[in-house]
């Protein structure tokens, strides 16, 4: 072959081959576009056969201020089916975020979490809100095509009490090695006020949610329900989980419902009941003060351990319910105010539940907090209603250092800001978390169920992830999730609410 001819081969191989390259690339390509295409419309025809779904009958979302409203109704899996349908994308955004929550500060992967749902919560869950956490991910399913299962479910349900209460309990029963830190949370502050202390002198009710940033930015549906049974409820609460978990409610035959947990506890029930379901069975069936606590006491498990702080628009009665495992106590009054900020008063609570916990610390930010509660009530009382409340949630007086600084002492909670960290918590230094939104209500509102809300920290601050991580690797782990959490207006919901145009 003369090396012309040779030259000339090799050309044509060349561009033979390229040729072969692009029409391959090309085909790639048109296969992967196809693809989507097919998945798309496959997406599209169960989205449309789905919303014909007769179980989504009467149910609706609408997004206001910063939050999800839903509104949901009938049989519990209808229910259910509603909830995972309405939130499936809040839920598949929310579940991995919970997930890494859950197996990064256990050191336990999510089979251990999915079978401790099936083995140690499911049996002892009632078949109502069986029925009801299936529905959940039957309508999730349906929507996304997600392939979480009902284990996945219950154990995201149980996100508040697995970890920091089960675990914790675990690792010093079986002596785990190198055990992580864990430590039951410190979640909100509160008051539920009444008689000479408010301005009407019935029930003044107000919460700020307490919790990391990544979950607690996701705190944000608003949840109408009105179920086959109980009473109707409106409650904000979290995608995918069936209470309030944070925990804020009133329900149509009178019922007011907030709580702050109890820093510090230690114990747990294997035989006993998961606290989401109890809370929500709580919330649903209680009239009372008296039958909300028979139903918190009944196989209470020690999970998500809380000072329930209760009112009965009824009655005008406010209550303190504070829930151990060993002992529990409850207080009540027709004039008078609880305060709660993550510290047991009970003594023989203290002692059996809580035995590591310090009420004469004033440094750490329960007792701050509890020294603030007192100052501002007392300074107000035969004041308090629904707009001053709103203003004592975004409180940022540090009763430790005497001055105006928000920090992890504050009612108002920007841990981030604070290079104390609450050791406590086994919260580090800047701890991505602290106050992330705010709920009041009062007893006019309870009865045509309303309540203000609102998103972010109380006090109105924006939290900001990228400058915020760029500052601090020890919560690297957290970027995939951590997001912006701007606070929105304080924004009124009530239940039956049709959705208006927004201007
Ligand atoms: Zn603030």
């Amino acid at each position: 072959m003369s090396d012309g001819i040779r030259r000339i081969v090799a050309l044509s191989v060349l561009l033979l081959g390229t040729g072969l390259l692009w029409v391959a690339g090309r085909t790639t390509d048109d296969a992967e576009k196809a693809d989507n295409e097919r998945k798309g419309a496959i997406d599209e025809a169960r989205e449309r056969a789905a919303s014909n779904d007769p179980r989504l009958k009467g149910a609706y979302r609408y997004d206001r201020g910063g939050w999800v409203y839903v509104h949901l109704e009938g049989e519990p899996a209808a229910v259910g089916f509603q909830h995972g349908f309405l939130l499936a994308a809040e839920i598949e955004d929310a579940f991995p975020a919970i997930q890494a929550q859950m197996t990064h500060s256990t050191r336990r992967d999510w089979d251990f979490f999915r079978n401790a749902a099936k083995e140690m919560l499911w049996p002892k869950i009632d078949e109502e809100y069986r029925q009801e956490l299936q529905g959940i991910t039957d309508g999730l399913n349906a929507r996304s095509g997600s392939h979480l299962d009902v284990y996945d479910i219950v154990a995201m349900n149980a996100f508040e009490e697995l970890p920091d209460y089960y675990v914790a309990w675990l690792d010093k029963r079986e002596k785990t090695a190198n055990a992580p830190n864990l430590k039951s949370p410190g979640n909100c502050s509160a008051f539920v006020a009444t008689g000479s202390w408010t301005k009407d002198g019935k029930i003044v009710i107000a919460h700020n949610n307490w919790t990391g940033y990544m979950a607690g930015e996701r705190w944000r549906i608003i949840f109408d329900i009105v179920p086959k049974n109980g009473f109707r409820m409106l409650m904000d609460g979290f995608p995918g989980v069936i209470a309030s978990d944070d925990d804020f409610g009133i329900n149509s035959d009178g019922l007011m419902v907030t709580e702050t947990t109890i820093s510090q506890f230690e114990g747990w029930d294997p035989n006993g009941n998961a606290e989401f379901v109890r809370a929500r069975k709580a919330l649903q069936y209680a009239g009372s003060i008296d039958e909300y606590t028979k139903i918190m006491l009944d196989g209470n498990n020690g999970g998500y351990a809380n000072d329930w702080l209760l009112g009965d628009r009824k009655t005008n009665e406010i209550a303190q319910l504070e829930l151990g495992l060993k002992a529990y106590k409850l207080w009540r009054t027709k004039d008078g105010v609880f305060a709660g900020s993550n510290w047991a008063r009970d003594p023989k609570v203290i002692k059996l539940d809580t035995p590591q916990f310090n009420p004469s610390d004033m440094e750490n930010s329960p007792n701050a907090r509890r020294v603030r509660w007192e100052q501002l009530l007392n300074d107000n009382k035969g004041k308090l209603d629904v707009d001053l409340a709103q203003k004592l949630l975004g409180d940022h007086f540090d009763t430790f250092d005497k001055k105006d600084e928000a920090n992890e002492r504050t009612l108002c909670g920007h841990v981030d800001a604070s290079p104390r960290g609450v050791a406590i918590w086994a919260w580090g230094p800047n701890y991505p978390g602290g106050a992330v939104q705010g709920k009041a209500s009062d007893s006019t509102m309870a009865q045509q169920l309303r309540l203000f809300a609102r998103m972010g920290h109380p006090c109105g601050a924006d939290f900001l992830a990228k400058p915020f991580l760029a500052g601090h690797s020890d919560y690297a782990w957290q970027e995939p999730f951590l997001r912006d959490m701007p606070a929105g207006p304080w924004t009124e919901f009530h239940a039956g609410e049709i959705p208006v145009p927004q201007r």
